[in-house]
């Protein structure tokens, strides 16, 4: 009998080598020991499974990592705003994780929360943001009828350009958002937006005024507001470039 228990406890040795915490077997007074009939031979050790599809480095279980079944964006929301994976989750006052309409048609995305968005924990509120409004209001849309956010959800201190790894760790975040709003065209806000989301090194210049692809969703790309408050000159090839975003996204409305 001692036997057969020793064997046991090896063999729960071994496994729990193998599968870490995933197998709980109770030794306990006693007890008859809940021994899994079968090795989870479906599912991988938690180690190798990463939500970040290979971008990083880094192994997160997926047991920890439960907003990616989130279904609203609420519930995004509130899976996420305590995220402390990069270094801005120190530095920041609020978590910007984006607003406007959940079922928007026309999807705009900048950079990273600024001094403004940052105190008050919602994108584009500052100057670039009114800015952005008089733009969208040029091409006949409402603040609230279109969905605003950002590549990160934090504020990078004094405003730097995000570094790989920030991206890379808030990315995800950003994908599964417009995964539930399935806008219908998206606005890329200035070459850091661009890049990120096309996964390409190629320039603002030559990015401009073609129609995109962003997993499906057509994505075009126009200067960022807040470059457009240093460059008065780049507001007409804006106005040109919203122009043509606005004609596509009402060229791609369903027909009833
Ligand atoms: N710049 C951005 O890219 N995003 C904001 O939310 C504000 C300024």
């Amino acid at each position: 009998m001692a036997d057969r228990f020793n064997d046991l406890q090896e063999f729960l040795r071994q496994e729990r080598e193998l599968l870490g915490e995933l197998l709980l077997a109770e030794i306990a007074n006693g007890e008859p020991l809940h021994v899994p009939t079968q090795k989870s031979s479906q599912s991988p050790p938690a180690e190798e499974l990463t939500l970040f599809g290979g971008t990083t480095q880094e192994k997160v279980p997926m047991t920890q990592e439960q907003w990616g079944s989130e279904q609203t964006l609420e519930g995004l929301n509130a899976a996420i705003c305590d995220c402390v994976k990069c270094p801005l989750g120190q530095t920041r006052t609020r978590f910007v994780f984006g607003v406007g309409n959940p079922k928007a048609t026309l999807m705009l995305i900048g950079e990273a929360p600024g001094a403004d968005e940052d105190m008050q924990g919602e994108p584009f509120v500052g100057k670039a943001g009114m800015l952005l409004n008089k733009i969208l209001e040029a091409i006949r849309f409402r603040r609230e009828e279109v969905y605003i956010c950002n590549i990160l959800k934090c504020r990078p201190p004094g405003n730097r350009k995000p570094v790989a790894e920030e991206v890379d760790l808030c990315l995800p975040y950003l994908r599964k958002q417009i995964s539930l709003v399935k806008p219908r065209v998206i606005l890329a806000l200035g070459l850091t937006a661009a890049e990120n989301l096309l996964q390409t090194t190629e320039s603002l210049g030559r990015l401009r005024g073609r129609v995109l692809n962003y997993d499906g969703i057509p994505l075009m790309v126009t200067y960022h507001p807040a470059a457009l408050l240093r460059n008065p000159n780049w507001k007409r090839p804006t106005w040109e470039d919203v122009q043509a975003l606005r004609k596509l996204h009402d060229e791609l409305a369903p027909h009833t």
